[in-house]
């Protein structure tokens, strides 16, 4: 496209488009990170430029959060997918835990939790093809429940909770990959925040989990590898062994880049505009169709359909000549899904639906 780096419009669910003020920055201290004479890439983690590097990141995602001091927040890595068997392996305590499955994702949670403990499934949206978000407001839940597990925004289906499920007095453990840094939240709801940044907020190989500290245990079980214990994370300030260090730094600048831009509030006003302008077509197009029921849609991950799949076909190798990529929905979905995080920029989104207008005009 033409513009300074002919960048494309990226809608990739994850990894996804980053900040290019932050991809600018990267660069510039690429070869020589603030005259260490070196980079971050080279850099040891024991070194107190890269201890710096860590404990900012940290402070930074702390303000924006506004985590209180009794959570530790972790920098960890082996994919999200990890947290789907750290969470019931250092949480299960009676060996109960109960699920809402909306999704590919919580899914995958619940199944993997099933190795450790008796794990109940207190909702679903499976019926509708997780098209909407349960009412969670008065669920069965299991009276020594050691936590309740949600994914609060589905990056395949692109629904969200807009209120939190009703626990009953329960440990709230919430994935919020997809969400991420989006919109403010209470951090005093949830026992534990899990979230792979690759979706909002940096490179693949970070995860960001924030939990609170009577949770993390010593007393897991004696089979637990002592890299799946949160205590070994905890107790090491996320260094315990060498860490996603240059991952890390980037987050760190995608923090420092939130913070600039007027923090979370900002930019959760910034995602309901853009979502509005893609949602707003959606309803009153001839020709697209928003696959979410109306009260669930994620302001993130936007799914739609033409109804014909040839057609979406054409739409996203036509998109993708126009330079809007990565529409192409989730193998399990079909249709198309528009993944507007953060990063994207409003003009992205004006774009993306001046072309579906037209593509409307020339197929209706
Ligand atoms: C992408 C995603 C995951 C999986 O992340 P990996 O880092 O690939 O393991 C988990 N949960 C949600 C909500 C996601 O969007």
């Amino acid at each position: 496209m033409e513009n300074k780096y002919n960048r494309v419009y990226n809608f990739s669910a994850g990894p996804a488009v980053l900040p290019v003020e932050v991809l600018e920055e990267a660069r510039d201290e690429m070869l020589n990170y603030q005259n260490s004479g070196m980079s971050v890439m080279e850099m040891s983690h024991r070194s107190k430029t890269y201890d710096n590097i860590i404990k900012t990141a940290e402070k930074d995602l702390r303000e924006l959060m506004n985590i209180p001091d009794n959570y530790k927040v972790l920098f960890m890595q082996g994919g999200d997918h990890l947290q789907f068997s750290m969470v019931p392996i250092n949480l299960l305590k009676n060996g109960v835990a109960d699920y809402i499955v909306t999704g590919q994702w919580a899914k995958k949670a619940y199944t993997e939790a099933q190795k450790y403990g008796k794990i109940n499934k207190v909702a679903t949206s499976e019926d509708k093809t997780f098209s909407y978000i349960p009412d969670c407001s008065n669920l069965d839940i299991s009276p020594n429940a050691d936590y309740v597990y949600i994914c609060e925004n589905n990056t395949i289906y692109g629904t969200k909770f807009q209120t939190l499920p009703n626990t009953k007095g329960k440990v709230l453990v919430s994935d919020m990959s997809s969400c991420f840094l989006s919109e403010p939240v209470d951090v005093t709801k949830y026992g534990l925040i899990h979230a792979g940044v690759q979706k909002n907020v940096g490179p693949a190989g970070v995860q960001v989990v924030i939990i609170r500290e009577d949770l993390i245990r010593d007393d897991v079980p004696e089979w637990c590898p002592t890299m799946l214990k949160y205590k070994t994370h905890a107790d090491n300030d996320s260094l315990y062994n060498t860490p996603p260090a240059y991952g890390i730094y980037i987050c760190g600048l995608v923090f420092k880049w939130l913070k600039k831009l007027g923090g979370l509030e900002k930019m959760k006003e910034i995602n309901v505009k853009k979502a509005k302008i893609l949602y707003d077509f959606l309803d009153n197009s001839k020709l697209f169709k928003g696959t979410v029921e109306k009260n669930s849609r994620s302001l993130m991950n936007v799914p739609f359909v033409t109804g014909n799949e040839e057609l979406d076909k054409k739409f996203i190798e036509e998109a993708k000549n126009n330079g809007l990529v990565q529409l192409k929905g989730h193998r399990t979905v079909g249709g198309m899904r528009a993944s507007i995080y953060n990063a994207m920029p409003i003009e992205g989104v004006e774009a993306l639906v001046e072309f579906m207008k037209k593509f409307e005009k020339e197929n209706v």
